[in-house]
């Protein structure tokens, strides 16, 4: 393979390869916390580090980092694992942060034997006002110097559930005067007292990030730890916590650094996200309109397309945002390969052929996929009486309307040749019924003469006694800036598009989707492609626009 295509953190391994690295000791994780849904930004970490893991035939772990019980919840658990694996990844193990507290708390325990490590009894406000700035060095605590055996009591006490939650911390002795302010005595653990989701109440001291992550990397003996950029800062502290408890006879991992992935028109936080479902904006965090892997799932978006999406936005090493239309091109590329082509009319208007036999009803077929070869085809009835769009007819279109118009001919898709005649209204002027007659002889397919005439335009029909009905969702974007959380002054919430779901009550589909199946993905001919929603209940159908035919956004 070309290095030309590596990213750079494949770059990054290669060169670790080349200085003699084995690979068969190649390991990466994804380490998601469960406070929250996966988003389209973490599909980015996934599909790098399940990426490695494929390339270099190396195991990637899930590992959940489960050391804030105040926020975690087994339900995220549940949701992560099923879209890590919806979006056709395999982890070698199922880890927690949880499983290595007792680890973690020995190797605390060495670290104040070793002085490296010491209680601290002041209030977080006095601590951060110690902290110093970046330019000028911190104060130390008044407990820095505690003797050893005095913090190994308190630590020991804040353990055992003595202690409120805020009164002690245990921190780490590097370095007040570090130009780098994650070095200045960074707290290791501090007490909450929470239910843990998987602890229970075995413990009330919970480890802090920097702590617990780079240990359970250790443990896990993960080789290359990838996060994003805003870790950078902590990457002397995670090495700096390793040299105190690693063991040279093991692997030492390391902590290397890529680009978040941002996407224009949404916000990506799981701290926001909540607040949208929280504050019922959306129905959940599997709104067709979120950024979620869920959300996204129930929109119709595809597990091909997401991978897709990740591959083409690339992994970067600097912040940068990714436009939305990129991943809406992904998602039109892939279904327009693989959805069923059938027709639907969601704003209806009566249309009649005069010259068609009462009470006769004709098959016609209607190819199921035009990209793909052996695709086939369904039945699709035709009768007298059909629903056309409302916005496919004007009494007089002019000159550069190609669709129905009085004297004009259109093709009704895979069927006949129609020309308008005439129209019937209501008092008020609205249009009640399109009267048309037909050209016998132009059936698509017959092999006639007439059936290869080229008129105008082709409209999309269902034959009102045969229709089925359903809902019909369709979205716009959530958000009306396209960088709703970049703005000091005011908060994302103020950048709520209103307007972003639009519901069609009775839309008129052809029959053949009256068994339509939750995972099938449909083109609904000249209108978008739309899948089938889960609110869908016997005889209610309810379908949600994934995306339209053509990026119409630019408009
Ligand atoms: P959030 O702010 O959305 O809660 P997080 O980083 O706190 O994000 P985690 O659950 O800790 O969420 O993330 C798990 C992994 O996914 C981490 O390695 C993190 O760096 C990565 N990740 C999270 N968000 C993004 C993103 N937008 N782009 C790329 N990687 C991400
Ligand atoms: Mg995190
Ligand atoms: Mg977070």
């Amino acid at each position: 393979e070309s290095t030309e295509s590596l990213n750079f953190i494949e770059h990054i391994i290669e060169e670790d390869l080349a200085n003699g690295f084995p690979q068969e000791k190649l390991r990466f994780r994804f380490p998601p916390e469960p406070n929250g849904y996966l988003h389209i930004g973490h599909a980015a970490s996934i599909c790098l580090n399940f990426g490695l893991g494929e390339k270099y035939e190396a195991p990637v772990n899930l590992r959940f980092d489960d050391t804030n019980p105040s926020k975690e919840e087994q339900e995220y658990v549940d949701a992560i694992k099923r879209d890590i694996a919806w979006l056709g990844f395999k982890w070698a193990n199922e880890c927690y942060a949880s499983d290595y507290f007792q680890q973690l708390y020995d190797w605390a325990l060495q670290m104040i034997k070793d002085d490296k490590a010491y209680v601290d009894h002041q209030t977080s406000e006095q601590i951060a006002a110690q902290k110093g700035t970046p330019t000028s060095p911190g104060t130390a605590s008044p407990f820095r110097n505690r003797p050893i055996a005095e913090s190994l009591d308190l630590f020991n006490r804040m353990k055992n559930g003595e202690f409120p939650a805020g009164s002690y911390v245990l921190r780490a002795k590097v370095d007040m005067a570090s130009p780098n302010m994650h070095m200045r005595d960074p707290i290791m653990y501090r007490i909450i007292n929470a239910h843990h989701h998987r602890t229970g109440d075995k413990w009330c001291i919970y480890p802090m990030y920097d702590w617990a992550h780079g240990e359970s990397d250790y443990v896990e003996q993960v080789s290359h730890s990838l996060c994003t950029l805003e870790f950078r800062a902590h990457r002397e502290l995670y090495d700096w916590y390793l040299d105190q408890i690693y063991d040279p006879s093991l692997l030492r991992p390391k902590q290397r650094e890529f680009a978040r992935r941002n996407l224009s028109y949404t916000v990506m936080s799981k701290r926001k996200l909540l607040e949208l479902v929280q504050k019922n904006i959306v129905s959940g965090w599997d709104d067709p309109r979120m950024p979620t892997i869920s959300g996204l799932r129930r929109r119709g978006y595809t597990p091909t397309s997401i991978r897709k999406f990740s591959d083409l936005a690339g992994i970067a090493k600097r912040d940068n945002v990714t436009d939305v239309s990129l991943l809406e091109f992904c998602i039109r590329e892939d279904l327009n390969q693989t959805a069923t082509r059938v027709m639907a009319v969601l704003n209806p208007v009566k249309l009649v052929i005069t010259n068609y036999p009462e009470g006769q009803t004709e098959i016609l077929h209607l190819e199921n996929n035009p990209e793909e070869a052996n695709s086939g085809s369904h039945e699709v009835p035709f009768s007298r009486e059909l629903y056309i769009e409302q916005e496919d007819f004007k009494e007089d279109g002019g000159k550069n309307f190609f669709r129905l118009s009085l004297g004009n001919e259109v093709r009704l898709k895979s069927a006949y040749i129609i020309k308008g005649e005439s129209v019937v209204k209501d008092a008020a002027g609205n249009i009640l019924e399109i009267h048309v007659t037909y050209d016998p002889d132009s059936r698509s397919g017959s092999g006639t003469e007439a059936s290869e005439r080229k008129v105008k335009g082709t409209l999309h029909w269902v034959s009102i006694a045969h229709a089925i009905t359903a809902e019909v969702r369709e979205y716009d974007r959530l958000f009306l800036d396209e960088a709703p959380d970049a703005h000091e002054e005011k908060s994302f919430m103020e950048f709520i598009n209103p307007n972003s779901l639009n519901v069609i009550k009775k839309a008129y589909l052809e029959p053949f989707l009256a068994n339509a199946t939750m995972d099938s993905k449909y083109q609904f001919q000249r209108l978008g492609y739309f899948t089938l929603d889960p609110d869908s209940k016997n005889g209610h159908l309810v379908f949600n626009k994934t995306v339209g035919l053509k990026d119409t956004w630019a408009k």
